[in-house]
């Protein structure tokens, strides 16, 4: 059995969804699971068409046309749609009189889009030959926790997938499973987070035990960097599970963070293909990796990053200082990525500075509390990069030569991270200099 993924930009109309019947028509025979995302723009277009309805100005007119086009261009029925086009009213309509949309409510007003394009894929694709079934993740087994906007699978949701599967799945009939939406055990709509249908698939794959895991996409596997900043950005052929988590987790744009998790557990390899260049070999994703032309294999940044410093002559000689300070950390909820310390002072980045201020106010029982922000963490990934000499040096003359100042720096623990805090204004200047020193 392959799990195969198809990304907004891959089923965005007609065209695309061509591309996708014939692909998955050549693996025919490895028995093709198809996960979708919603047309390309539609989950966009939800969640503005919500928040349009919490001011009062419920508009469902944009989506639907939106999404008429393709219906029309896939050639379906006219009406194919039409117990959704009304959902989707009535759900905008109660919005607007109760001006508020909840994250429960929006998770429920984006799930229409997978639900929508899966249903249009499958009206395609056995129209074209191939016989298929749209279904909901959740009536396959796909049943979340209660964080709406960020659900999890529940414990154990591998075995009742694997039964769900085998219960409603016809044996002659490709499957068409929307990406990126749950349901909690008492029936309320989820979604795993955006861009999150690669999640849905790898789960997918874990739970059916399949061969393999295919993540079409629009770029030849996964780049060396950014592509739409690097123009000689380049595919990387083989990547670890280590590498490729970190790269997700850093920005690579191409994979979700949580998109491997499952993949390791069941070490499922997971391959990156362009659906606008089939024959690309693309990326492949394994336990162990393999040898690539450059030692290092990838730049990735992530941007809006704040770095909270705490400040302490406590912190000399004290044991138990760092635990003071995580434990309001954990307490407020704030996702720590990199620390450096000092003896006196420890700072850490962390995404945005939403909800720092009251970690802030807590933690200035424990020293000087400063919050900087519109930081950008880059990370420089490739596998034992602890043991290339002169690594550092290129890095960071190549930073030097473009006059961009460095701040935090951290040596991965696994060996196969260096990352470093800069300006967010000065990644369009950090990044092509990075790739020139390390890919030319
Ligand atoms: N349609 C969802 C989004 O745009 C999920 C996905 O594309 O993976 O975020
Ligand atoms: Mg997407």
């Amino acid at each position: 059995m392959l799990v195969m993924k198809f990304g907004g930009s891959s089923v965005a109309d007609d065209k695309q969804i061509h591309k996708v019947l014939q692909i998955v028509k050549g693996r025919a025979s490895r028995r093709p699971v198809v996960v979708s995302s919603a047309h390309k723009g539609i989950t966009d277009a939800l969640l503005s068409a919500g928040k349009k309805a919490a001011a009062g100005e419920p508009d469902a007119a944009t989506i639907i046309e939106k999404q008429r086009k393709v219906l029309k261009g896939c050639g379906c029925e006219h009406d194919l749609l039409d117990t959704f086009f009304r959902e989707i009213e009535d759900l905008l309509r109660g919005i607007s009189l109760v001006r508020e949309a909840s994250k429960r409510s929006l998770d429920f007003l984006a799930s229409f889009g997978e639900r929508m394009s899966c249903r249009v894929i499958a009206d395609y694709f056995t129209r074209h030959g191939v016989k298929a079934e749209a279904f909901d993740a959740f009536e396959l087994g796909y049943i979340t926790d209660e964080h709406f906007g960020s659900a999890r699978p529940l414990p154990g949701y591998e075995l009742k997938m694997e039964t769900e599967f085998k219960r409603r799945v016809g044996s002659d009939v490709t499957p068409i499973i929307t990406g990126f939406i749950g349901k909690t055990s008492s029936g309320e709509i989820t979604t795993v987070g955006r861009n999150g249908s690669d999640f849905t698939a790898t789960c997918f794959a874990a739970g059916l035990g399949a061969e393999e895991c295919e993540i079409w996409t629009d770029t030849d596997g996964v780049m060396t960097a950014d592509p739409s900043l690097i123009k000689d950005a380049r595919s990387i052929p083989f990547m670890s599970f280590a590498e490729a988590s970190e790269l997700a987790y850093y920005g690579g744009r191409v994979l979700h963070p949580s998109t491997l998790l499952p993949a390791i557990k069941r070490k499922i390899p997971v391959r990156v293909l362009n659906t606008n260049r089939p024959d690309h070999p693309g990326t492949v994703i394994t336990e162990e990796g393999g040898e690539n032309p450059n030692a290092i294999t990838s730049i990735a940044y992530k941007e809006n990053q704040a770095v909270i410093t705490i400040e302490s002559p406590q912190m000399l000689g004290q044991p138990g200082f760092l635990a003071k300070v995580f434990d309001v950390l954990g307490r407020e909820k704030i996702d720590i990525d990199m620390i450096s310390t000092s003896e006196i002072s420890v700072s850490m980045t962390c995404p945005g500075v939403a909800n720092l201020n009251e970690a802030a106010k807590a933690l200035e029982a424990h020293g000087r509390v400063s919050i900087v922000s519109d930081k950008t963490i880059v990370c420089v990934v490739g596998k034992n990069v602890k043991a290339q000499r002169g690594l550092a040096a290129r890095v960071f003359g190549a930073l030097r030569d473009c006059d961009v100042n460095v701040e935090m720096i951290s040596q991965g623990a696994n060996k196969i991270n260096l990352s470093f805090l800069i300006d967010d204004d000065d990644i369009a200047k950090a990044v092509p200099a990075l790739h020139d020193a390390l890919f030319k």
